[in-house]
């Protein structure tokens, strides 16, 4: 039998606007431990995908959108949304998912160490996890004392990816996360958090309009189909 997803989405679907871009995500599924990349230019919808994944942005239409807990409960997220369940939405968002944005967004006033334990006291969870193991994989160890300020932007970024892990989150979400790096720490930022978040056994999915990167890192890739007005995301369907 086929290992139970972590995300399963079919046709779900955001427009911008009356006339706007149409984003639809036909087909995703992701298993733990799986790496994705969604490969696509500039504006083609890779962040609305990631935004709907992390249930920021609303669904205009959805056939089916499941999301698998580490308890094995499978939660409907289209009824969630239709009935208003934020408190389930964020709930769940905070239990299950990690997210890394292009430039990190680490708030600016706390350490990079209490930056990265922000996942875990929004769940209450007591001590620092696997945090000190994380730095030091992330060779970050001896500069998290700092705030982000005085953090180069490839630590900064690294204090993100610990961030997002920090909770041992089922699905790891990363918008364009080396995009602000030089190709040298880019490649190695990349293949490090695939690592990192396959040891977890957590899932991941990557933006990337670079997909030497995400090959390199070993990711499966998901290109988008750009069509005028309409992008198509379509992982090939399992047998
Ligand atoms: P990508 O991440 O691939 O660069 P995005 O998902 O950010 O693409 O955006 C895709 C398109 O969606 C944009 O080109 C724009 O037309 C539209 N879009 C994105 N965000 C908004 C918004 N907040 N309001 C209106 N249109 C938006
Ligand atoms: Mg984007």
């Amino acid at each position: 039998m086929a290992e139970t997803p972590v995300v399963e989405l079919e046709g779900v679907e955001r427009r911008w606007g009356g006339d706007g871009l149409l984003v639809a995500v036909e087909h995703l599924r992701l298993v733990p431990g799986e790496a994705v990349a969604i490969v696509g230019p500039s504006g083609c919808g890779k962040s609305t995908c990631l935004d709907l994944l992390a249930f920021t942005l609303r669904p205009d239409r959805v056939r089916r959108f499941a999301v698998t807990g580490r308890d094995g409960q499978v939660h409907d997220i289209a009824a969630h949304w239709a009935a208003g369940r934020s408190n389930a939405l964020l709930g769940l968002r905070a239990r299950e998912i990690g997210y890394v944005l292009q430039t990190g967004a680490l708030l600016p006033y706390l350490s990079g160490f209490e930056n990265a334990m922000l996942s875990r006291r929004l769940l209450g969870l007591g001590g620092a996890g696997d945090l000190p193991g994380l730095f030091a994989s992330l060779e970050i160890a001896s500069v998290v004392h700092r705030r982000p300020a005085q953090l180069s932007v490839g630590e900064r970024q690294r204090v993100a990816i610990a961030r997002a892990l920090a909770h041992r989150p089922r699905l790891l979400l990363a918008d364009e996360p080396t995009a602000a790096l030089d190709p040298y720490q880019a490649e190695k930022t990349f293949t490090l958090l695939v690592e990192l978040a396959r040891d977890q056994g957590c899932a991941v999915l990557i933006a990337t309009h670079d997909p030497e990167l995400a090959r390199a890192a070993g990711c499966r890739i998901v290109p988008c189909a750009v069509e005028p007005g309409r992008t198509v995301i379509a992982d090939s369907v399992p047998a």
